[in-house]
């Protein structure tokens, strides 16, 4: 039991150990700094006798929670259940079950994911007249999203407009907030926002959660925010030690807020501190870890460190150039065809690319090759077609109050299921009972109960389909929630219909999601199924096909704190990585957090790197793609030689990726133009090389490229 503190060096095993007061561990990555944390956890239930409930480790992906669950039911056994592990977004729905009340919401509160999101928004285009692709839901969601962060609410967001495209934004945060409250809900943000809020003025809540707990941990903690911080100090009382480790140079999350500036000064908030440096990374070769730290050595703002390894192996790093987007997803297939061969389980592979919208072409060549794979963050377990399906049914059989507004939210889902199985309720039927309901105001299974409108076989099978569900509610009591599910499925001929299709991935997909409820129940006793409906929309990210092997194509982001034997970190070309954005307008700082971006991607990998960018054209970057301006930075010694070559040959470029500085300068806001077909307009914003022109009523305002040469200065 004790064998994993025995494997730790004396720097980590110290940092296990010390629990009489605060610990912050800084270090390098594959230093060792998550295994520690896992390390001092078995160190205090097994030898120090603290009660596993009463410790709390805070990860940063559901993944990593995941993960660090699995490895302690093998090094604690039973006792890792009591463990508490989780993101802060989970503990914050925790804290908010308990005692949401206090702020005048319900328990059974909603949690908006970002397609709730979505259809919130939606209507309020219409409503007040708003083109959508001028004000993309996306971004309309980002901007509500950093001002909610920030503390700025839509009276203040307000005061700040200055544009009538803010003003326009600004109105859609206002109608989105007041919405969301009439429904009784909260976002993503509002878990953080309100369960600091709850914590902070309520002292009996914050003393209750405090003397649940003696020890608190923290992994990630260069990428926490000020929310997520205040949250971690309100739950630290008087006897918490709090536990933090992190790495500077792997924050990668400050356009989210993220402040490198809370794990630098956290001596300062807690003197009472150990600080605690780890320098032997146990994951990378030398070539990997040595060109990982020399590219980051490259940033001016960072504490320098000296991370050494002493494992074996010395392949050096695969750079490797392809003609364009086609050729170079074929070259990485056939690599990872080639090690697989070689005896590298698929599970033991990555592919990283810095924007999801990338992982397309490497995808089809993937499924081309035959080689299994899961788009991690892509179509994931909870939005599987069975999965959703499911769920909809289980929402149905939840009895909402036909007062509350949220009653509608079942129409979703009766849209969802009605014909899955068939049950031959055509679109027009289905339209003729949506606008009756909405002439009555009653949801959709109300109206099929006694509708006015439909008449001979539709009404019959609309009324079975309501019988249907009536008798799932009556039987809802006599199960276990996970059996309830079987009893769902079977009834509805849902099983049945997949049995026929032999659709067996479906089938074992719908026995993974009773795994979940079971494992939800059994974690959390006063599970319902109403919290359990609410709480899974947290797990997004959780796409695991139970231990089939696969290789794994993710975005950098994803892949943070995780490990690979082989790494393909692909499409490095400048304006992808690092990104245009931060080429163009973010200056040195932006240019940095993309280099601890791409610090974080190289020192993913175990034993072998591969790199590819391709010279295609691209019609984003408006010219030939040229490589990453970060591959220079890797010292040829711990490159391949025959790649060195290729990526020393002079680079010429079509059109210069990057416009030069002064180049579109010339314009500024407010500038009169003249388009060669759209005529006059005023510039009324430049972000990068994009301006925002307003042109005649007619045309209507364009966002065009600043350097094109229709456009001219009057
Ligand atoms: P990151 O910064 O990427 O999150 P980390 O500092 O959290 O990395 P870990 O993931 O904990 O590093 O460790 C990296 C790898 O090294 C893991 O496979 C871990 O099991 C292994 N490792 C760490 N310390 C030791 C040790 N003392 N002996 C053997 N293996 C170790
Ligand atoms: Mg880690």
């Amino acid at each position: 039991m004790t064998e994993v503190l025995d494997s730790l060096n004396e720097n980590q095993y110290k940092a296990a150990t010390t629990i009489d007061s605060h610990v912050r561990i800084i270090a390098g990555a594959g230093s060792g700094k998550t295994r520690v944390l896992m390390a001092r956890i078995v160190y205090l239930v097994n030898t120090i006798g603290v009660y596993p409930s009463r410790i709390l480790a805070i990860t940063f992906t559901n993944k990593a929670t995941n993960e660090m669950k699995e490895r302690l039911i093998h090094l604690l056994g039973e006792d890792a259940y009591s463990v508490r592990i989780s993101t802060i977004h989970a503990l914050c729905v925790r804290i908010l079950r308990e005692d949401a009340d206090k702020l005048g919401y319900p328990k059974s509160f909603t949690i908006l994911d970002s397609d709730d999101q979505r259809s919130i928004l939606n209507p309020f285009y219409r409503e007040l007249d708003i083109d959508k692709k001028s004000f993309p839901v996306n971004k309309v969601i980002g901007f509500i999203s950093s001002h909610k962060m920030a503390h700025v609410d839509p009276d203040e967001a307000e005061n700040y407009v200055q544009t009538e495209d803010q003003e326009i934004m600004v109105k859609l945060y206002r109608k989105y907030e007041k919405k969301k409250k009439e429904m009784k809900a909260f976002d993503f943000d509002d878990l953080l926002l309100e369960g600091n809020h709850l914590l902070n003025f309520d002292r009996e809540v914050r003393e209750k959660w405090q003397n649940r707990l003696d020890y608190i941990h923290v992994d990630e903690f260069q990428d926490v925010d000020p929310t997520q911080y205040g949250i971690i100090r309100l739950l630290t009382g008087p006897d918490t030690k709090l536990c933090v480790v992190g790495d500077p140079d792997q924050t990668i999350y400050t356009w989210r807020g993220a402040s490198v500036d809370i794990i630098l000064r956290f001596d300062k908030d807690f003197p009472d501190c150990k600080t605690l440096i780890l320098n032997q990374n146990y994951r990378s070769t030398q070539p990997i870890l040595n060109a990982s730290n020399a590219v980051i050595a490259h940033n001016q703002s960072r504490i320098k460190k000296d991370l050494f390894t002493q494992l074996p192996g010395n392949e050096k790093i695969h750079v490797h150039c392809e003609s364009d987007d086609d050729q170079e997803p074929l070259y990485v297939a056939r690599l990872v065809k080639q090690r697989h061969d070689q005896g590298v389980p698929y599970a033991n592979m990555a592919v990283l690319y810095r924007s999801n919208y990338t992982s397309r072409a490497f995808e089809k060549r993937m499924r081309q090759a035959g080689i299994p794979y899961v788009v991690y963050g892509g179509i994931r377990f909870y939005e599987r077609q069975e999965i959703k399906d499911a769920l909809s049914y289980l929402k149905l059989c939840t009895r909402p109050d036909l007062e509350d507004p949220q009653q509608f939210s079942l129409d979703l889902a009766v849209t969802r299921v009605i014909n899955q199985p068939r049950r031959k309720i055509g679109a027009v039927s289905l339209q003729k009972i949506q606008d009756e309901a909405s002439r009555r105001h009653i949801n959709m299974l109300e109206t099929m109960r006694h509708s006015e409108d439909l008449t001979g076989a539709t009404k019959k099978r609309c009324e079975d389909f309501v019988h249907l569900i009536d008798d799932l509610r009556s039987h809802r009591e006599d199960y276990a929630l996970e059996d309830f599910l079987d009893y769902v499925l079977d009834r509805s001929g849902y099983m049945n219909m997949l049995e026929q299709e032999e659709d067996t991935a479906r089938i074992d997909n719908l026995k993974e999601l009773k795994q979940d409820i079971a494992q939800t129940v059994q974690e959390n006793p006063d599970t319902t199924l109403e919290t359990y409906l609410q709480d899974i929309s947290l797990f997004t990210d959780r796409n695991e096909v139970a231990n089939s092997d696969h290789i794994l194509l993710m975005t950098v982001h994803a892949a943070k704190g995780l490990e690979f034997d082989t790494v393909f970190l692909v499409n490095f070309n400048d304006g992808i990585f690092p990104s245009l954005r931060s080429m163009d307008e973010g200056g040195n700082a932006a240019l940095e957090e993309e280099r601890r971006l791409c610090y974080v991607a190289m020192t993913r990998a175990k034993k072998a790197l591969y790199i590819t960018y391709n010279r295609g054209y691209s019609y984003m970057l408006e010219g030939n793609k040229l490589p990453s301006r970060f591959l220079k930075e890797i010292p040829d010694t711990f490159i391949e030689s025959d790649a060195i070559q290729t990526r020393n040959q002079p680079q010429k470029p079509i059109l210069s990726s990057r416009p030069k500085a002064g180049h579109h300068s010339k314009y500024r806001k407010g500038d009169l133009v003249e388009h060669t077909v759209y005529g006059q307009g005023v510039i009324i914003k430049i972000e990068g090389r994009v301006a925002t022109i307003a042109f005649d009523h007619k045309i209507g305002v364009k966002k065009l490229n600043i350097l094109h040469p229709s456009l001219k200065k009057v």
